[in-house]
């Protein structure tokens, strides 16, 4: 440790509280202090270079140095640094953001409204669902579906839908009308002898008796990651998502799929519905949208959606409803200069290719005696610990992945452990030796685990 360090260090413990951490170990420990990035790695305060393997939070597509990204910030904020879109208003980079958004999502998805956060946006989600069935004189139906270890953010709406008891303890949610179906993970909820297209059968079965039992005239929308990210990675069995699409049209209530973590490419598919093979009525999109340059997100809506809406705004005199960055320019620009540098350089089509080497390389982890399950799909993965044949986690909770991601640390590989699993999720511009280079840390690091 140097000086600066030190200083940085005594202060952060002094002044900061952070974040999804343990306060009383952090003044302990202190912080990991990371001043600068380069591509796919990033440097601490002493100088020693991590391949960042989480892409920050699930987000920095482009890399940690991507020039356009800084310029557009910067000639934004020299045109017009703030603008709000509130009354009427608006501003070049927050239309242009929002074209784009139409031109790359499934075709269905036309209208665009921004927040800061994901969080943000699901929060306004669940308000939107519940001013449409106000509007169309359904005041019953107000009740959302999501499922255990789903992750749709922290506020108080969104943090309900999360299916976390770790965001929820003592936070005193759910604090809005939610029921959290069975996780779709065949290997750990998979039912002795059942094959997964029965444990399908069964999830869908779980869900279509909820609707009834609460009643569907109740049931307001499903939602769901189509690859649940930050809950531990999980790839939903075959089969799952349309047939939850197929129960929401039964029961008449809206599907909103969170690709916050999923969307633009990290599936390997511009966006995970496609992968799955389902068209939601609301998507949220975050993260990858900016590469997390600026905090930005947006919630894309189906005509059908936004005509009841906008009639409702009619009706009322305005949509009550609304943030001061809704659409902050500085943010739409930088988010506009991502998308395209995604789109020219192919980045999409980058994660597909690399699925291969990426998925195919950590599944040999299987041999390891601690590793009960690898998945994922395109660049995004999990390693759970468990017993291969009982299928038990080890003792304590979360104990192994956590040493296994401090060890990965050590080895200058960045990844997360998230509960049971160590989870991985690379920036799109990885390349094959980069891959490589990230399994071989990775393979150190578990090689040292036991
Ligand atoms: N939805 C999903 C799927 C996420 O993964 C996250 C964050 O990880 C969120 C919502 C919340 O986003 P934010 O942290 O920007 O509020």
């Amino acid at each position: 440790m140097n000086e600066l360090s030190n200083s940085l260090a005594a202060a952060d413990i002094a002044h900061q509280l952070h974040p999804y951490t343990n306060a009383r170990a952090h003044e302990e420990k202190g912080p990991m202090i990371i001043t600068r990035g380069d591509g796919i790695r990033v440097y601490d305060s002493t100088g020693k270079e991590y391949i960042e393997g989480m892409a920050g939070l699930w987000s920095v597509a482009v890399g940690f140095s991507e020039d356009r990204l800084a310029k557009a910030a910067y000639d934004q904020m020299l045109k017009l640094p703030y603008y709000h879109t509130f009354a009427h208003k608006s501003t070049e980079p927050s239309i242009r953001l929002a074209e784009k958004l139409a031109e790359m999502t499934p075709e269905h998805l036309t209208r665009c409204f921004f927040t800061n956060s994901g969080s943000e946006a699901n929060d306004t989600i669940v308000k939107m669902v519940w001013f449409m069935n106000n509007a169309l004189g359904r005041p019953e139906k107000k009740k959302f579906i999501a499922r255990h270890k789903g992750y749709h953010g922290i506020t108080v709406a969104s943090g309900s839908l999360t299916g976390l008891g770790g965001n929820h303890r003592d936070f005193d949610l759910p604090a809005i009308p939610v029921t959290h179906l069975t996780t779709p993970h065949f290997w750990r909820e998979g039912a002795e002898g059942e094959t997964e297209a029965d444990f399908t059968a069964r999830l869908l079965k779980e869900i279509e008796d909820t609707i009834l039992a609460e009643g569907p005239e109740t049931i307001a929308a499903f939602i769901g990651e189509p690859v649940i990210g930050a809950g531990g990675v999980f790839v939903p069995p075959e089969g799952y998502w349309p047939g939850v699409a197929a129960l929401c049209k039964k029961y008449d209530m809206l599907l909103i799929a969170d690709e916050v973590i999923n969307g633009f490419g990290r599936l390997g598919t511009p966006f995970g519905s496609q992968r799955y093979d389902f068209e939601p009525d609301i998507m949220t999109l975050s993260k990858q949208i900016s590469s997390s340059y600026m905090p930005l997100a947006a919630i894309m809506l189906t005509d059908a959606v936004y005509d009841v809406i906008a009639d409702n705004t009619a009706k009322l005199g305005s949509f009550g409803h609304g943030f001061t960055g809704s659409g902050h320019p500085v943010a739409c620009a930088v988010g506009l200069e991502n998308l395209k540098i995604i789109e020219e350089k192919d980045l999409m089509g980058n994660a597909a290719r690399m699925e291969a080497p990426f998925q195919e390389g950590l599944r040999k982890l299987l041999d390891h005696p601690l590793v009960g399950e690898v998945r994922g799909v395109g660049l995004i993965a999990g390693i759970e610990f468990a017993d291969k044949t009982t299928k038990v986690n080890y003792a304590p909770a979360g104990s192994v992945a956590a040493k296994a991601a401090a060890l990965c640390t050590e080895e200058g590989l960045i990844a997360r452990n998230v509960y049971e699993t160590l989870a991985l999720c690379p920036p799109l511009i990885v390349t094959e030796e980069d891959v490589a280079e990230i399994l071989a840390r990775l393979g150190r690091a578990l090689d040292r685990l036991s």
